[in-house]
């Protein structure tokens, strides 16, 4: 079997959650190579990693390939967000203690180090379906290549081609959010969850990058408002812990973060030289209900 069919074949079990993005109708798996949709005839291919590209017209992503590797890295090296990954599965956990099958929609998923994180804390106890999402072609290119038994789709958050209804639980980490669509996708019964960044999250990296400016600090009560206008607040926890990177992790910091687009190359450098650096994961993690 190629590995195209083998990767139709996989699609095919979860076939109903699809739909399609241009006219809505659902569809089906083609010839072991595409996924169609009943209504038009609309086709997306299954790339020979397993993914599918959903979207009908270039969008433009600032993530690139050497962002989601060095995140990849960190969480490889430095388990560098392990105690929130279990922090987001004991959540989870208890409030679907019940179900034996869980279905997770990763909205911004990147390079799925997140999901499959989460799913595996998860998948000692319950059957989980993993599916991830991310406009950037270089993160789902990377999550397919490297993790399997997950769907992986490059897709848009405000256009996601899913059936209305169809998951547990859908996650948003550091990334943005379309609540309209996350209404649409949720089951009656399901979960929401966001992570946002704290005050403190990487502020060492920030007091040195942005010594002299306003970005030295920031506040999530924006992100927690428009939360709280779209969902049921069930929960809000805040969490902080701190990692040491050697000279090597503190280089993935920078290629993974944002924050260093925007910093003088002095200032980065400044960062870059140290040997060793202490770094905050402060993060308040949301969940939210219908
Ligand atoms: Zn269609």
């Amino acid at each position: 079997m190629s590995n195209i069919k083998k990767h139709a074949a996989y699609m095919n079990q979860f076939v109903s959650l699809f739909r399609c993005p241009i006219c809505d109708s659902s569809m089906k798996v083609t010839s072991w190579k595409s996924l169609v949709c009943f209504k038009s005839g609309h086709t997306f291919d299954i790339s020979r990693h397993g993914y599918v590209n959903f979207l009908t017209k270039p969008v433009k992503s600032s993530y690139r390939a050497g962002l989601f590797e060095a995140r990849s890295r960190l969480m490889a090296e430095y388990h560098f967000f392990a105690p929130l990954h279990q922090a987001l599965a004991d959540l989870i956990s208890d409030r679907k203690s019940e179900k034996e099958t869980l279905t997770i929609l990763d909205c911004g998923c990147g390079e799925g180090t997140h999901l499959k994180a989460v799913c595996e804390l998860l998948q000692e106890k319950k059957t989980v379906h993993g599916i991830g999402i991310d406009i950037a072609k270089d993160g789902i290119l990377r999550a397919a290549k490297n993790i399997g038994g997950k769907l992986w789709a490059v897709a848009d958050v405000a256009n996601a081609p899913f059936q209305d209804r169809q998951f547990d639980v859908i996650l948003s980490i550091f990334s943005p959010s379309n609540y309209a669509e996350f209404h649409r996708l949720l089951k009656k019964d399901g979960l929401v969850i966001k992570v946002v960044p704290q005050k403190d999250y990487l502020t060492e990296l920030r007091q040195v990058l942005y010594a002299d400016s306003e970005r030295r600090t920031y506040s999530n009560t924006p992100a927690i408002e428009r939360f709280t206008t779209h969902f049921q607040l069930d929960h809000l926890m805040r969490m902080r812990y701190t990692k040491t990177l050697h000279q090597q992790g503190v280089e993935w910091l920078l290629n993974m973060t944002p924050l260093a687009w925007s910093a003088s190359a002095e200032n980065i450098n400044q960062f870059r030289e140290m040997k060793s650096a202490q770094l905050t994961v402060d993060v308040d993690i949301l969940i939210g209900t219908k």
